[in-house]
């Protein structure tokens, strides 16, 4: 039956508008498939560079808005464009701030006033609401950039009735990013001093953004039921364990989806040639034009190909990557990288790719059309991340007949099967300790079936059968607005804990 859910997600960053990660291929494919199930969902994001200098049809709607914030009015105009499936995007402008080279920092370090950039797009939604006069049943937000607008709805909106039938989902996608900032810059949120509290958003003598997130909205949820449970211990919780206990009644897990319209061999454009598993002649095109696109040699075909497409963060299991490095050189094989980040990564694999020219292939950067060629082109992806809330690479990876190599953390281990010699099950090879040799031997192991190319070739067509498309998540979310909306309730703000904002 259609639904007539009202929806506002607001996110940092929507693909292909803006991204750095898996966050922005969410929230350019969930909306469409949510809209699919009678919602009327709508997104909002910063008006960005990066957005501007795009090729996108954006017109603006509303022209030099009044903003009364930070203690004056300001003036800025919103603008929209259309998102996958004829989603309604907003843009919230402001030069500014959003004006930049990057969305949240550079190599160096993160902006100093990224607290002040999504304050202001944080209360930029519910002016774009008023504006719309679009009454949303939900505030759907997105990581630590958005995590104000529960707190937000609870204290300065709480009785604004245009909001009244309002209530807040809010989604980690990688609980490492908190969004700490000094407590003097309190007053640029604007919220009223009994939210900065242990049971509210203050944490060790810090403002913490995400942790407003978490206690303020009405119900909360992440990327795969593994990281659910893993971001409950003090191992993967980044000091967010506890508050995360307190609202386990309200915390959910739903597994990101594949968006199969970009992701598939059948019919990417960016590929030197299409394949599905019928046929998978072009796999092997797309093999030869990705290592003239890395300058290795075409010799090189007949090996197995190893490939990593990155953010280059601890967390991505690199350094378990590099102790292991030597050992593989050392094997009959090929690797190619493609990522960007952390200084000392970019120097650590341009160090490798000097070192081993004929077999290593790196390119340090952010190339949407040479990830594609990569998932095509290469025969086992690596993955051996330290945690992984959700990853959508692995998922790629498999509908590309590549297979995946995990570390059984998060969202690898809900989505792999490791392959059983003895059955012939499993979709890709997982390794469980966070440990090189246990990685390396799983190299080994994928190696040797690899040999055997029949073998090699039913582990692959499986991969590219398993369907994780995004219908199934969109299901899961609105059944998540739904709770939210039998949850609400009107809390005061001030609570000692936590636990008490739960339903
Ligand atoms: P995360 O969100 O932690 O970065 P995910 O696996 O969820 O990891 O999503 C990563 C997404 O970003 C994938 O679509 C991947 O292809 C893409 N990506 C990561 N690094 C690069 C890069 N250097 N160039 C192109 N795409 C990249």
């Amino acid at each position: 039956m259609a639904e007539s859910l009202r929806v506002l997600l607001l996110s940092p960053e929507v693909f292909p508008f803006a991204k750095t990660g898996g966050l922005a291929d969410v929230a350019g494919s969930l909306p469409k498939s949510i809209k699919g199930l009678g919602c009327d969902i709508r997104v909002a994001m910063p008006y960005y560079r990066m957005t501007k200098k795009g090729d996108f049809q954006v017109k603006v709607i509303f022209e030099d808005v009044e903003i009364p914030l930070f203690g004056e009015v300001l003036n800025d105009s919103i603008f929209s464009a259309e998102a996958d499936g004829g989603v309604p995007l907003y843009l919230i402008n402001k030069d500014e701030f959003f004006d930049r080279e990057f969305l949240y920092g550079t190599s160096k370090g993160d902006y100093f006033d990224n607290m002040e950039r999504f304050v202001y797009f944080s209360r930029m939604a519910f002016i774009l609401c008023k504006m719309l006069d679009f009454q949303p049943h939900v505030f759907h937000c997105n990581d630590w950039q958005t995590a104000l607008i529960p707190a937000y709805l609870r204290t300065l909106y709480r009785k604004d009735p245009f909001f009244s039938g309002t209530f807040s989902v809010f989604t980690i996608h990688n609980i490492a990013y908190q969004g700490i900032f000094d407590e003097k810059k309190l007053g640029v949120t604007g919220l009223p001093m009994e939210v900065y509290h242990p049971g509210g958003m203050e944490y060790w003598g810090k403002i913490n953004l995400l942790k407003a997130g978490i206690v303020f909205s009405d119900v909360v949820n992440t990327v795969s039921h593994a990281y659910s449970r893993e971001i409950q211990t003090p191992e993967f919780g980044y000091g967010m364990e506890g508050v995360l206990r307190d609202r386990s009644n309200d915390l959910y897990g739903i597994l990101n989806g594949a968006d199969y319209g970009e992701w598939n061999p059948k019919t990417d454009p960016l590929i030197a040639a299409n394949y599905d598993e019928k046929d998978l002649s072009g796999k092997a095109k797309c093999k030869e034009d990705l290592l003239a696109e890395f300058n290795l040699p075409g010799s090189l075909k007949k090996l197995p190909l190893l490939a990593i497409i990155s953010r280059l963060a601890d967390q991505k299991g690199l350094d378990l990557l590099a102790e292991i490095m030597e050992d593989l050189m050392k094997m009959d094989l090929g690797f190619v990288l493609l990522g960007t980040g952390d200084e000392k990564y970019h120097k650590l694999f341009k160090s490798i790719a000097k070192e081993y020219p004929k077999k290593a292939g790196i390119k340090i950067a952010y190339d949407n059309t040479l990830a594609h060629k990569i998932e095509a082109g290469s025969d086992i992806f690596l993955m051996p991340s330290r945690y992984e809330p959700c990853g959508l690479n692995q998922m790629y990876s498999l509908k590309y007949g590549t297979v995946p190599l995990v570390r059984a953390a998060g969202g690898l281990d809900d989505t792999i099967q490791d392959y059983d010699p003895k059955t012939g099950e499993g979709t890709g090879f997982k390794f469980q300790s966070y440990d090189a040799r246990d990685f390396l031997d799983t190299v080994r192991r994928a190696l040797a079936v690899y040999r055997d190319g029949e073998t090699w070739k039913r582990l692959i067509i499986r991969g590219m059968k398993a369907d994780f498309s995004w219908q199934r998540a969109a299901k899961e979310y609105m059944d998540l607005y739904r709770r939210a909306r039998a949850k609400r309730k009107l809390i005061p703000v001030g609570k000692p804990r936590a636990g008490t904002f739960s339903g």
